[in-house]
């Protein structure tokens, strides 16, 4: 997924969130009007996981020659433990994840 297209759909679900936009719904009397904005919260929070971040307290993991076999660290969304190898994304909570320096 394009990155600048996720913080423009992100920018916008936002702005999106904060207004009422309730009026024009046939359930305007029947509902609290909670949903708009906790649907809003849900996709944004799908799409900051879209975004890579750096996992917290990177290692790197020699072999006796000193050869890196891997990193590890820990999700910066959920805290859960990953490593480079296997995870492009933490499979825990989907958080997209940047092993760079
Ligand atoms: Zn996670």
């Amino acid at each position: 997924m394009d990155e600048k297209k996720v913080r423009e759909a992100i920018y916008c679900m936002k702005s999106f969130a904060d207004d009422t936009v309730c009026e024009e719904c046939d359930n305007y009397d029947g509902c609290d009007h909670t949903m708009v904005a906790d649907n809003a919260k849900t996709a944004i929070e799908a799409l900051e996981k879209q975004l890579a971040k750096k996992p917290e307290m990177r290692t790197a993991y020699n072999d006796f020659v000193g050869r890196l076999i891997c990193y590890k660290g820990f999700c910066p969304s959920c805290g859960g433990v990953v490593e480079s190898y296997r995870n492009e994304s933490c499979h825990h909570c989907t958080q997209m994840l940047d092993w760079s320096e």
